[in-house]
């Protein structure tokens, strides 16, 4: 009964970018735009390498 689930190494598709904090999903955490690109996904005309040109990022949520 056990469901596939992501967070294995086998081959998992969840990439964390070095903005992130953790896996999407991670209960304690969310989406937030990112600060370096400040959700553009772009620094001077390349693709922000804090968010891989997603403009967001995952970071921790204070409390609840
Ligand atoms: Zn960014």
């Amino acid at each position: 009964m056990a469901e596939p689930k992501e967070g294995g190494r086998a081959g998992g598709g969840t990439k964390l970018n070095p903005g992130d904090a953790a896996a999407p999903g991670t209960p304690g955490t969310g989406e937030a735009i990112c600060p370096d690109c400040e959700g553009k996904g772009r620094v001077a005309n390349r693709p922000c390498p804090n968010c891989d040109g997603t403009g967001k990022v995952v970071a921790g949520l204070a409390g609840g």
